[in-house]
């Protein structure tokens, strides 16, 4: 079986403590390969490269970065089929989602902040005929950029491609439990001769690796993504060392459903928004609010297209629910159900595991899973559940809506649907929310501010 190594100073290396832990391959139950449990010297390794490739690489003409960023960009779209099938097995999300989804935007990740670089403009401020104030923006130094594993590559390469194309080294940590797309693109890094040191790639668990990234003092910034929990935890250790930080954190996000809306295109997108990698992205809707008018025909047709996704062993063509991350995730979402049972919610599909037999008859799998009615503010609707549960609830009036939709500490995104641009423009300018998609869903411009308000992050 494969031991992953580090990518550090332009090499792979083994962690210096010689330490793996295992890797699951979340269809199967099984450990199909080794992941570096790599500590604080480590990262102090992967610091000092930094060092002494940060004075070359921050002077490095913009044009000169932007070569080297679409090199990555073009070796990760040869590679698609390659690293779109080593993200399925090592998530569990269908080949077809990493395929469509998570490789495409790694690759534009880094044409996009390539070409954004070349187009950068600072401000001048002109005080009649007496000064002219200008702003020079400079790289801060050394980067530490902590992932999780729900998009892998996506998220990775969303934090380390502005920091480079900024003239920034960086220090990357992806999730302990997603690590090998991130292992295979350091291979790619070395294909494209990014200087050595620039980036580093530091594998591990986050109490040990990310702790001492993000205590390190001489790493300026911390950009990361993950638990809210986890997010108050770096910022408490980051803040005393006026790190800059972005924290891109959970979600509870809100779907409202007018009853005049593109019918046919809500239901498409809502099934969609509600199961897409079987509800593990931070982005999906899990609380869906249907005017009472449309309720029932809305619940017959949303429970019938949800006991349709087919769920199976994620390499197949024509599975649409693949495997959760892991045993321990699974186990939180069914308590969950069962708290939702317990809440006053009837489960109207799903509401349990599903037993697959063969390759994946120890994976970990739920079926998608649709609750009526548990309040709003009870914990089943507050909480991050993170996985394929959904509730519905019907509303009356825009007011009642934006209270349920604005009830919970997060603020990420929230999902509105309505033929109405008058109401459009109303409802989304009151809902607490970092992004309000109207009548569609995952559609971005990444030149678009993209992150949280209240406890779903900061930092932007
Ligand atoms: P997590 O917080 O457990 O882990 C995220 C990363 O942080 C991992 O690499 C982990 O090893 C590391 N980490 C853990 N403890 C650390 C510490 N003390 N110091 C430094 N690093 C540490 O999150 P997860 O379970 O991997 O991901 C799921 C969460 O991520 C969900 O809450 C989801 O909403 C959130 N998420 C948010 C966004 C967003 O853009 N807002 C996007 C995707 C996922």
């Amino acid at each position: 079986m494969e031991h992953l190594k580090n990518y550090i100073n332009g090499e792979l290396v083994e962690p210096i403590s010689r330490r793996y832990l295992d890797n699951y391959e979340p269809a199967t139950g099984r450990v199909y390969s080794y992941v570096p449990d790599s500590d604080e010297r480590d990262v102090e390794f992967a610091v000092s490269a930094a060092e002494k490739a940060f004075p070359a690489w921050s002077v490095t003409p913009a044009q000169e970065r932007a070569r080297f960023l679409l090199h990555i960009a073009d070796l990760i779209t040869q590679n698609l089929d390659f690293l779109a099938h080593a993200e399925s097995i090592d998530s569990g999300k269908p080949l077809s989602l990493a395929k469509s989804m998570d490789i495409p935007r790694a690759a534009s990740n880094f044409s996009f902040f390539a070409s954004a670089i070349l187009h950068f403009a600072s401000e001048a401020h002109t005080m009649e005929d007496t000064v002219l104030n200008y702003t020079l923006r400079k790289p801060i130094g050394i980067a530490g950029c902590i992932s999780p594993w729900n998009l892998p590559l996506y998220l990775f390469t969303w934090k380390i491609a502005p920091a480079l194309a900024a003239g920034n080294c960086v220090i990357g940590k992806p999730s302990e439990i997603t690590p090998m797309t991130a292992y295979l693109f350091s291979k790619l890094c070395q294909e494209a001769d990014l200087p050595a040191g620039v980036l580093s790639i530091v594998h591990g668990v986050g109490s040990k690796a990310g702790a001492a990234i993000s205590r390190h003092p001489k790493i300026g910034a911390i950009s990361f993504t993950g638990g809210t929990k986890t997010g108050s935890e770096i910022a408490r250790v980051a803040a005393p060392l006026f790190k800059k930080l972005s924290l891109e954190l959970g979600g509870k996000n809100p779907v409202l459903i007018f009853a005049d809306c593109d019918y046919s295109t809500m239901l498409e997108t809502t099934v969609r928004s509600a199961f897409t990698n079987q509800g593990q992205i931070c982005l999906c809707g899990s609380r869906v609010f249907i005017q009472r008018s449309l309720y029932e025909k809305f619940k017959a047709d949303f429970v019938a297209r949800a006991k349709k996704l087919n769920v199976g062993d994620p390499l197949l063509e024509g599975v649409d629910q693949g495997a959760l991350i892991s045993q321990a995730h699974k186990a939180k979402i069914l308590s969950y159900i069962e708290l939702a049972k317990q809440e006053g919610g009837r489960i109207l599909c799903g509401g349990g595991e599903v037993k697959l037999s063969g390759r994946c008859q120890d994976g970990s799998f739920i079926a998608p899973t649709v609750i009526e009615g548990p309040s709003y503010d009870c914990r089943t609707n507050q909480e991050e559940i993170f996985g394929p549960v959904v509730t519905i609830m019907p509303f009356d009036t825009e007011e009642e809506v934006l209270q349920y939709a604005n009830s919970t500490p997060y603020g990420l995104a929230s999902i509105l649907w309505t033929g109405d641009l008058t109401r459009a423009h109303r409802v989304a300018n009151q809902l607490q929310s970092g992004i309000v998609w109207v009548n569609c869903w995952m559609v971005r411009d990444l030149r678009t501010p993209f992150g949280g308000m209240k406890q779903s992050g900061i930092g932007r």
